[in-house]
């Protein structure tokens, strides 16, 4: 028998779910669910055993997901569907620290993943239950990223894939990927919500297995990021770990990766979790800023979440009204004391800048993290990481607007390029002479 379940996240109903059953939400109170673990795992061992699987040829070893498994849902003998994802760099970044204020900044870039964003982390745990469970089929809603993902597990996996976008609001470069790995996109006109409503209709045919973040599978894949990054902090968290917040995901699985490390006695403490929205597709942070302190710990405090009708921001990673991994969020946040900011668009496209003058190329979304660092109140001895979640190649439409000065964002406001590195056109070899000796 498997020692992991799916237990419903609700306090009030708590339903506990084989973890083969399934489903995605609850079926007694419609609530999030979690994996769980029966049995404590004895952790005595473990970093040196993770240690010594970063030098082994076995592919899940190589991979820097699978690398965790003893903290993942699957036996041992389960194929595993993946990518060598995880293993991304955490870097030193000096002048986005200078543009925050602050001695020191480093910054987790989950876009190095194979196909340039964080969702890799998720998708090859969803992909691999979708397979266990015998799937024809692989569905997913998505704002771009999550569809290069799953078409490129899904083709790893020889399954067929169905993604449905919203037309006209995804970028070049995600919808090229998942035409490249033969997905079959949908594209419907509304926004990320009006497609992640239509695909849960779908949740009942048998051999359709949706593969959104509301997918608990994804949550166990992606919480490994938080062992990647304490080990690659030999162990010692930040006292800040910044995400930038869309459908929640992300916070969600950091809060769950690192508690699961508290209570096996891996780390002594967790990070602050603060997640930073786009002002304009902010439902969270309005959700955050309307509780109280003490309201916060009050169960009837999430009834008086409401969802952004008409979310805007050019970040279209994050552009979403309706975050369905809000209350595993929020549990992330109440739990490690952190908080929830937005930022403004001129502001995300600087820090995206700021963060490119380090060498390090992100997608606007993740650029919320170091516009937010730069507002938070951080003290001097204080360590802080942020997740950049995409590659810049994501969205290089955005990044050629910003330097050329002919970005706008949705309220039709021109965003001067504060950084701006616009190409400059030569006449003659004269000139290009003229022009390296004054730079
Ligand atoms: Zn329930």
């Amino acid at each position: 028998m498997t020692n992991y379940y799916q237990r419903c996240i609700a306090a009030h109903c708590r339903a506990e779910f084989d973890l083969d059953a399934r489903l995605y939400v609850c079926s007694r109170c419609g609530g999030l669910l979690d994996i769980e673990r029966r049995e404590e795992i004895d952790s005595s061992t473990l970093r040196e055993i993770w240690q010594q699987r970063r030098s082994s040829l076995d592919p899940r070893d190589r991979s820097g997901v699978w690398r965790f498994r003893e903290f993942l849902p699957f036996t041992d003998d389960t194929q595993i569907v993946s990518l060598g994802e995880g293993n991304t760099p955490l870097y030193d970044a000096p002048r986005s620290a200078d543009y925050c204020r602050l001695p020191q900044l480093k910054l987790k870039h989950q876009g190095c993943n194979p196909t340039g964003s964080f969702k890799d982390t998720g998708m090859t745990a969803a992909v691999t239950q979708a397979r266990k469970l015998g799937a024809r089929l692989v569905v997913c809603a998505s704002t771009g990223n999550t569809a290069a993902s799953l078409a490129a597990y899904a083709a790893r996996a020889d399954l067929l894939c169905a993604i449905v976008v919203p037309s006209g609001h995804v970028s070049h470069a995600k919808l090229a990927q998942a035409l490249d790995y033969g997905a079959k996109v949908l594209e419907v006109d509304g926004n990320f919500d009006t497609c992640m409503n239509l695909i849960r209709e779908l949740a009942e045919d048998e051999s359709v297995y949706l593969v959104n973040s509301i997918n608990p599978f994804r949550i166990e894949g992606q919480k490994t990021v938080a062992f990647e990054l304490a080990e690659q902090l030999e162990w010692q968290v930040p006292d800040h770990l910044v995400v930038p917040g869309g459908n929640l995901g992300n916070s969600s699985a950091f809060g769950k990766g690192f508690r699961e490390l508290m209570e096996s006695g891996l780390i002594d403490r967790q990070p602050k979790i603060t997640v930073v929205q786009a002002e304009g597709a902010a439902p969270f942070a309005r959700f955050y800023n309307g509780t109280s302190q003490e309201g916060r710990l009050a169960p009837a405090v999430l009834d008086t979440f409401e969802n952004e009708e008409h979310p805007q921001t050019l970040a279209s990673a994050i552009k979403i009204g309706a975050p369905v991994s809000w209350q595993k969020a929020w549990r992330a946040v109440r739990e490690t004391s952190g908080s929830v900011i937005t930022v403004t668009e001129q502001e995300i496209a600087d820090a995206k800048a700021i963060i490119g003058r380090d060498g390090i190329g992100c997608e606007p979304a993740s650029a919320t993290t170091v516009a937010g660092i730069r507002k938070l109140r951080i003290k001097e001895n204080e360590t802080v990481v942020a997740v950049l979640t995409g590659h810049v190649l994501k969205d290089t439409d955005y990044v050629i607007n910003y330097h050329s000065q002919t970005l706008i964002a949705p309220d039709g406001i021109h965003l001067a390029g504060k950084f701006a590195n616009a190409p400059i056109r030569i006449q003659s070899v004269k000139s290009v002479a003229d022009i390296l000796k004054q730079i």
